[in-house]
């Protein structure tokens, strides 16, 4: 997307990474997301309206509300292949406005012997949204705990979900030169305007220059995700106990050259420096990077890792291996009023342009558990 920077909108986050900038010197563009994002006072998560119908973009669970509802049975069959153990952590990663937890612990009530097992945690950074969560868990008979990071989260037999949480992991971004690989930045211009540079790479063996991209042509742009906020939890999780993730994100089942840094306002595309913290910033997720830094965590010992993984495979052929035909179609017939709706949900859910291919969904599993379901 090209950048008009006279289109740029003045925010209280924008005046505050300018003075930074001019202080400071230039921030890469790991920094400039997690302000964007995560900024105490005027970062993108603090607006609970950002999610949903009315809000800047719609996620899988507030387009129907089958989709939690498999991933609540689809929990509840890990359980049973763990062995169902007395008690299981049911994890769940920026959980947004709750929905997903909502409609998988309805569906739930199938299998009471997992609810009176089960411990709900569910991460996020988000105060606003930690409150939108409150509220729509409300009525929710069990008790849940929420916690800033994972690491955070007891021991114990663990399911982990989450949904559209890697896409909004910061990420480094490097550049092609041709005098060799850069760090892209944001500066500031002589009219006061963010805009993107480049400046030294950090001291060499932070960031590796992956295969695919050697012999990249100058101006290439290489998008360097870092998962460990993730990974080295779940493998700690692993060690002790089974454990079973399943993350579903839009993205690319192999590593790439390019920019997939991108901002969504109001349902619409726009370039990520134009509004800092009222825009949504995120990456396409790397599946095959997410995969190399799962497996390796952890592992002293390639032949027994302590996590394997699963997928990814696409959204449609996940939702569509769980059964969504079939439970739609009963939803459908209980709910005649509403088949329209529900049929139109499921639809998109599963879209071959759309959200069913460019969604995927990967597991995690700790290396004695069998291939998780719908994999
Ligand atoms: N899963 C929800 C929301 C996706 S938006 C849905 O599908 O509708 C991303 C969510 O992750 C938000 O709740 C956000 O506050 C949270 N989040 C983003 N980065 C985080 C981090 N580093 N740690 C914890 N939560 C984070």
């Amino acid at each position: 997307m090209n950048y008009d920077p006279d289109a740029r909108r003045d925010t209280p986050l924008s005046c505050n990474l300018i003075a930074r900038i001019k202080r400071d010197g230039p921030l890469t563009v790991r920094q400039y997301m997690t302000a964007c994002l995560q900024d105490a006072d005027h970062g993108y998560y603090r607006r609970r309206e950002a999610i949903g119908r009315t809000g800047d973009f719609i996620t899988a669970p507030e387009i129907s509300q089958i989709f939690g509802e498999l991933i609540g049975l689809w929990s509840a069959v890990v359980w049973q292949q763990m062995g169902g153990p007395s008690r299981i952590n049911l994890i769940e990663l920026g959980p947004g406005r709750g929905s997903l937890m909502r409609d998988a612990l309805r569906a739930l009530r199938l299998v009471p012997d997992f609810l009176s097992a089960a411990n709900v945690h569910l991460v996020e950074s988000s105060e606003t949204l930690r409150a939108a969560q409150t509220e729509t868990l409300g009525a929710i008979d069990l008790p849940i705990n929420w916690h800033p990071r994972l690491e955070d989260v007891p021991e114990g037999p663990t399911i982990v979900i989450g949904n559209e949480f890697l896409d909004a992991l910061p990420v480094e971004q490097l550049i092609a030169t041709p005098s060799g690989w850069r760090c892209r930045s944001v500066t500031v211009d002589d009219l006061d305007r963010l805009q993107f540079g480049e400046i030294a790479l950090p001291p060499s063996g932070r960031l590796d220059i992956p295969v695919h991209a050697e012999n990249a042509p100058a101006g290439s742009i290489l998008t360097v995700p870092n998962f460990s906020e993730l990974s080295a939890p779940l493998a700690s999780l692993g060690k002790s106990a089974p454990l079973a993730a399943l993350l579903i994100d839009y993205g690319h089942a192999a590593s790439e050259i390019g920019d997939s840094l991108q901002a969504v306002r109001d349902h619409h595309h726009e370039h990520p420096l134009t509004s800092p913290g009222e825009a949504d910033l995120t990456t396409q997720v790397d599946f095959e990077a997410v995969r190399t830094q799962i497996t390796m965590s952890g592992s002293e010992n390639a032949a027994d890792p302590t996590l394997v993984v699963d997928g990814p495979i696409t959204q449609a052929e996940f939702l569509g291996a769980l059964g969504i035909v079939q439970r739609a179609s009963r939803l459908m017939a209980a709910n005649p009023i509403e088949a329209g709706n529900i049929e139109l949900g499921v639809a998109r859910l599963l879209a071959p342009q759309g959200m069913g291919t460019r969604f995927k969904a990967l597991g995690v599993r700790s290396g004695r558990l069998p291939t998780l379901p719908g994999f």
